[in-house]
């Protein structure tokens, strides 16, 4: 491989492989390094969670672009990638929900969203017949789905290869150095060169940013998944709950996939995650007691995945702060699945237009510093 490109992206995980594809189709060469396979610990072992309910608005402009994106995910990465468009509901259990439900309404249409709908105990019955009798209510939106996350994962990797695109496997980044104008990274293996450098690291983004200059605050977290063997259909949105943790789908198959923000415990340096059995208790009876039928569920496998969380949830995109030809896109912080369409070709516009398409400034990671680029002579683009 020649190890000279144009961008080298860190990373190759659903975010690095969406930017890979956006730049490589600008007819920019572009290496992906990935310490492992890339998306092993989040973007291939996620819960396909396609999500625009009840997001934070600052994400929406994003993610509303995302949701269009994934409607025609097939034309932009060659495989459907599982996607199906099953609907959202975040349930309300009582009046106190209720209320918030009719706030967060509120909010979205006084800042211009029309995607969320308020539905009554009744229409609730007809979206999920089986829901505990005690359901008040959801907000709905019925545009929300989810996807395979490895099917997602590898065909976005794959998409990015024939666009040009070299990825460059089992290759951990140990180091970053600058020599005239180029970043030199290090592997076990090689040396890699380029003017630009794209941040894509998820749960070790801090890291990598650590070795730029960049000082980011990020800490590692496990969300736990379980499911089930296949069971009679009876379910066919994905559902949330307003005052507890739960992610809970059907997929086509029948299997149950059970997830909601309960964690596990993990190694952040050598990835090793373990469930804890005390979280998988809870969220085992939260479903039950949200949906009875899932009494004498059987649970034939749980895992923990690593994310990157940040002190406010919400990601890190946007340029370096001590070097302008430095990029970050990571710390997505539990829901940077849905939003990995759209923010690669955001990347790929900063990149080489000098300007992203939508709003990116609340993610910017000057946020956790307040402090202005500290290295004024390299704050032009090398576009
Ligand atoms: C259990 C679970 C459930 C989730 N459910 C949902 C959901 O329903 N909906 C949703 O929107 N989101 C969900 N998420 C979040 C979503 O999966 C992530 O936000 C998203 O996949 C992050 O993608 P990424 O490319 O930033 O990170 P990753 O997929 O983690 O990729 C980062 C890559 O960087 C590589 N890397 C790190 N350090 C180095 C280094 N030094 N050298 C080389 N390579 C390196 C890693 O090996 C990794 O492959 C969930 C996450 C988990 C764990």
């Amino acid at each position: 491989m020649n190890n000279k490109a144009d961008v080298i992206i860190v990373g190759a995980g659903l975010h690095g492989s969406s930017a890979a594809i956006h730049i490589a189709a600008r007819g920019r060469r572009v290496i992906v390094l990935d310490k492992g396979v890339g998306g092993r610990h989040s973007s291939a072992s996620n819960a396909g969670g396609v999500r625009r309910l009840w997001r934070h608005p600052d994400e929406l402009p994003l993610a509303c672009e995302a949701a269009s994106m994934w409607n025609h995910i097939e034309e932009i990465v060659g495989d459907n990638c599982g996607y199906r468009q099953s609907g959202h509901l975040k349930i309300a259990e009582n009046k106190t929900d209720i209320a918030k439900l009719e706030d967060r309404l509120t909010t979205m249409k006084q800042l211009g969203f029309d995607h969320e709908e308020l539905i009554d105990r009744d229409e609730l019955r007809k979206w999920a017949p089986e829901v505990a009798s005690h359901c008040a209510g959801a907000l709905l939106c019925r545009e929300d789905g989810f996807a395979s996350p490895f099917r997602t994962t590898s065909a976005f990797q794959n998409k990015a290869v024939s666009n040009g695109a070299e990825l460059a496997l089992n290759q951990a980044v140990a180091g970053i150095d600058k020599k005239a104008g180029s970043w030199i990274i290090q592997t076990q293996d090689h040396l890699f060169e380029a003017p630009i450098l794209l941040n894509c690291a998820g749960a070790w983004g801090d890291k990598i940013a650590e070795m730029i200059g960049d000082t980011v605050p990020l800490s590692a977290v496990a969300p736990t998944m379980m499911v089930t063997p296949p069971m009679p259909r009876f379910l066919e949105p994905v559902v949330g709950a307003v005052s507890r943790k739960l992610s809970f789908k059907q997929a086509p198959n029948g299997i149950v996939l059970i997830g909601g923000g309960y964690r596990g415990k993990l190694d952040r340096d050598t990835g090793f995650t373990q469930v804890d059995y005390s979280a998988l208790k809870l969220s085992a009876q939260t479903v039950i007691d949200l949906f009875p039928i899932m009494k004498n569920a059987q649970v034939v496998r749980a895992w923990s995945g690593i994310e990157g969380q940040t002190p406010d949830s919400l990601p890190v995109i946007g340029q370096g702060l001590s070097d302008a030809n430095a990029y970050h896109a990571f710390g997505f912080s539990s829901h940077g699945f849905q939003l990995a369409p759209v923010v690669g070709k955001l990347m790929a516009e900063l990149i080489y237009d000098g300007a992203s398409s939508l709003p990116i400034e609340p993610f910017s990671p000057a946020r956790f510093h307040d402090v202005e680029i500290r290295n004024p002579e390299t704050a032009q683009l090398s576009a």
